[in-house]
């Protein structure tokens, strides 16, 4: 069976082609540049005062000098001063520094008499001015190629002038629902039927990634899985199925998909949850089978499908964040499969959750976290480190 750590090795090395397109700065917000943006301007483009104060001339700026107020700089005003030797004007936070200015006194360290100021303190060269491009030349690299766009970058680019970036497309994405069983919440349930509920979680969760995805049933038989999957992959980047991949009776994705000519990249890995699971390829496509068990599904989403929709966009972190934290209990282990463990992290510790079974998702629903243990670890005792995932 293949491992854990083999099948993350073979998902990462599945790098389809990137698409690219112009996108409006505004709702760039999770997308990734696809080529380094240049600054257009001179950050900021001209010399501005950083205080509400005055702007000083030459001459001495020890304490007890005195300077001739000839004037005021609003922010936005476009007036320029030349000020000669002794002379000031009272300039505010954003407004342009005259080319004469030596530095700029905060309001706070002068004693104003009618026109003229007297220094409290010695004001050093220079203070308080920005000066023209400090943050940013013009024609410099703004923001790198391969950069993740958030609202801090959507400022900046703004700051910059900048209305479009070219980024990577977010790949087009099929959900497919397996399980004659399931009928949709809304719906009334017959005896022996649950609710659907794999669907609106992967979607929630693609969506978390800026990917909107649509999902469809399909009836568990061999004909129709192979005639849905077909269709789906016609139109999709990413194919993700849900159950039908064990080994029952009724279980038709595997056939269906070797049926297709989907390249096998692995089948069966092994852990807890998420032992039925597949990922195949078809040239620049990806096939995903999830366990139909809902927590096996969304923890195997997170560790295998997350990864591949972040290369279809050129998000270079590919896996969830993940550092080690100590253990708050102990975890007593019966089997030798690596596992995903729900968890919540707090105050610094990660609580292992009660509740694992892959076919509940109430634990899952109140977890931040997912522990992962790999498949040789031993029994953990309280305050040992593991290794955590946090989720989105
Ligand atoms: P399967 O992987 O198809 O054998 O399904 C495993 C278990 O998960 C069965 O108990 C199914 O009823 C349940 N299941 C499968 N798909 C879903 C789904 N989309 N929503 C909720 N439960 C499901
Ligand atoms: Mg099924």
């Amino acid at each position: 069976m293949t491992t854990v750590e083999e099948a993350k090795i073979l998902v990462a090395q599945f790098n389809p082609n990137l698409k690219t397109f112009v996108c409006n700065v505004p709702s760039s917000s999770g997308m990734v540049l696809a080529e380094d943006v240049l600054s257009p301007i001179h950050m900021p483009p001209f010399a501005q005062s950083a205080m509400d104060g005055y702007a000083l001339g030459d001459g001495s700026r020890v304490q007890g000098s005195t300077f001739k107020v000839v004037g005021e700089a609003a922010a936005g005003s476009g007036v320029s001063f030349q000020l000669k030797q002794g002379e000031a004007v009272r300039i505010f936070t954003g407004a342009p520094v005259p080319a004469t200015a030596t530095a700029i006194v905060q309001q706070e360290w002068i004693e104003r008499n009618e026109n003229t100021i007297t220094l409290q303190r010695e004001v050093p060269d220079r203070m308080h001015i920005r000066s023209q491009g400090e943050q940013m030349q013009k024609g410099d690299v703004a923001i790198e190629k391969g950069t993740l766009i958030t609202p801090a970058t959507i400022g900046f680019l703004s700051m910059l002038g900048i209305t479009t970036v070219p980024v990577f497309e977010k790949p087009k994405i099929t959900v497919l629902v397996t399980g004659n069983e399931l009928v949709s919440p809304g719906l009334e349930l017959q005896y022996g039927q649950i609710f659907e509920s794999n669907s609106t979680m992967l979607i929630a969760a693609l969506a978390q990634e800026g990917v909107e995805a649509k999902s469809e049933r399909v009836a568990d038989n061999l004909d129709e899985t192979i005639e849905k999957i077909g269709q789906a992959m016609a139109k999709s980047d990413i194919i993700i199925l849900s159950g039908g991949i064990s080994v029952g009776d009724h279980d038709h994705v595997r056939t269906a998909l070797a049926e297709l000519r989907v390249n096998e990249e692995f089948y069966k890995v092994a852990q807890k949850p998420g032992k039925p699971i597949f990922f195949g390829t078809k040239g620049q496509k990806a096939v995903f089978a999830l366990p139909g068990n809902p927590a096996a599904s969304l923890s195997c989403f997170y560790e295998y499908v997350l990864p591949v929709v972040r290369k279809f966009y050129g998000h270079q972190d590919i896996h969830l964040p993940s550092f080690k934290l100590p253990i708050a209990d102990g975890v007593i282990r019966k089997m030798d499969r690596a596992q995903f463990l729900k968890a919540k992290v707090e105050n610094g510790k990660v609580h292992v959750l009660e509740g694992q079974s892959s076919a509940m998702l109430n634990t899952f629903a109140l977890s931040n976290a997912q522990v992962y243990i790999p498949a040789n670890s031993q029994e953990l005792k309280q305050g040992d480190f593991v290794e955590v995932h946090l989720l989105p």
